[in-house]
């Protein structure tokens, strides 16, 4: 299968992480064809995650990346080290049986321990926290969400807890919210630092990070795939790993069809003064909301605050189309109205019309992960160890996920002006459910 992207190097967009993040490993550009047991197309947390947890258990690994480690949303993301998948455990149950269902929402709830833990493992040093994640209720009816989530999570041995009203407010630091709930098994990250660090982690453990290598074509070539990259050498793998999400390109036919890369803006202000520091999140806590339109934001170490949300399909043209974000900073909390926003930037997430993510196997020793709906950190971090752990052992690694046959998105081509719409008709409901 072809690609046909050229092969120009890929600069690190500009955002408060490429400004603040620790210094990048050396990964130069694959100069020579080579072999390995395992190839993997990507190098964010899912690839890399895959790639250390592989070589640990003794396979060679070549990680393939068009722009370096961290260049896709692994190193632009609001850092939010959340447990969970969009769906509940409860309707997990319900979608799996009680077994895979229950195993399912053990793998997602666990994720975090599974990220602080490689932290702490390789010493990645990302101002990595874990203070907890608020839910803060944009509805009154959303109440009744936050009850069931801490009834359910409570039932699977989770640190959670309903809020009140006013816990909420001194918590979170807005006057806007009906109260929530608290996940203390989250945390935050420098998402950046944290994909260099497991790319440094990866390459210490002997794993070979090749960036500026896009792959532009895979064949099948004797009972090995040749994984091609756009300006010549190519590696010799026995199995093929593509952790592509919202940056999958036409390398495995119809695969882009089957999420919808869609982008999540984010602003990052000037350091607060103390006074005002102080009033937001000050106990290190990061948050995302419950409107169907969601914002999710947090403090960083030096005190600045880094608001996230949905923005224009399109890439963005330049600060204009940031400037709903930077104007719900002083809705959210109005003790920063005048504020000014330093950093600019967004990325691209992969939606699945499950809201799950999808593992397929289209061809013997080719496997595919992808469609984190947004909350992939973590999730990333925990679903490529272990696909890292069933691609070397596979018997005794099953995964949490079924493997599913590709199902493009109907009318995926139209997808801009379909989802254009689904975010206007959400942008009603959210307002509509504060009348
Ligand atoms: C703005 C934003 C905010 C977010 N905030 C949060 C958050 O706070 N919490 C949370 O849990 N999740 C968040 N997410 C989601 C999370 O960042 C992603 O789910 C996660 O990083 C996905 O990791 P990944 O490794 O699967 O994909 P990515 O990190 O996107 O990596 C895919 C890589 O594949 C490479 N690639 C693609 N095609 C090729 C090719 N042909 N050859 C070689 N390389 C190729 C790309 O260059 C890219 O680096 C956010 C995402 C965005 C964009």
């Amino acid at each position: 299968m072809t690609n046909d992207n050229s092969s120009s190097p890929l600069p690190l967009p500009p955002s408060l992480w490429a400004a603040t993040a620790r210094p990048a490993p050396a990964t130069p550009r694959l100069d020579a064809s080579c072999k390995a047991d395992v190839a993997i197309v990507g190098a964010g947390y899912s690839g890399l995650a895959a790639a250390l947890r592989l070589r640990e258990a003794g396979a060679s690994v070549v990680v393939l990346e068009a722009g370096e480690p961290g260049w896709g949303a692994s190193g632009r993301n609001g850092g939010q080290v959340i447990p969970g998948l969009k769906w509940d455990p409860d309707e997990l149950v319900s979608m799996f049986g009680t077994e895979a269902g229950e195993h399912l929402a053990q793998v997602a709830g666990g994720a975090p321990a599974t990220l602080f833990d490689l932290i702490a493992r390789h010493a990645i040093d990302c101002e990595a926290t874990r203070c907890g994640w608020i839910q803060p209720c944009f509805a009154d009816a959303d109440r009744s969400l936050a009850e069931r989530r801490v009834a359910q999570w409570q039932r699977h041995g989770a640190d959670v807890s309903l809020l009140d009203p006013d816990t909420v407010r001194t918590l979170v630091g807005s006057p806007i919210y009906r109260g929530g709930w608290i996940d203390r098994r989250a945390g935050s990250v420098q998402p950046l630092s944290y994909a260099r660090g497991l790319a440094r982690a990866a390459q210490a453990a002997g794993v070979v990070v090749c960036g500026d290598s896009r792959v532009s074509a895979l064949a099948r070539d004797g009972g090995r795939w040749s994984v091609t990259t756009a300006h010549g050498p190519s590696v010799s793998a026995e199995q093929v790993l593509l952790a592509t999400n919202g940056y999958t390109d036409g390398l495995w036919p119809q695969l882009r069809q089957t999420v919808i890369a869609a982008n999540s803006f984010q602003v990052a202000t000037e350091r607060l003064p103390d006074a005002l520091k102080s009033t937001v999140l000050s106990q290190g806590q990061v948050a995302s909301d419950t409107r169907k339109l969601l914002l999710y934001y947090r403090a960083n170490h030096d005190g600045r605050l880094i608001m996230g949300g949905r923005g224009p399909f399109r890439e963005p043209a330049g600060p204009a189309d940031f400037g709903h974000l930077e104007s719900v900073i002083a809705l959210v909390f109005p003790q920063l109205k005048g504020v000014r926003c330093e950093y600019r930037w967004s990325g691209r997430v992969a939606l699945t019309r499950d809201h799950l993510p999808h593992v397929h196997r289209p061809a013997p020793g080719l496997t595919l992960l992808l469609g984190y709906n947004g909350r992939g950190v973590a999730l990333a971090t925990a679903l490529g160890t272990l696909m890292g752990a069933s691609l070397a052992q596979p018997d005794t690694n099953p995964l949490p996920l079924p493997i599913t046959g590709l199902r493009a998105i109907p009318l995926h081509s139209m997808h801009r002006l379909y989802a254009t719409a689904i975010l206007q008709m959400y942008r009603l409901f959210d307002y509509l459910a504060v009348r």
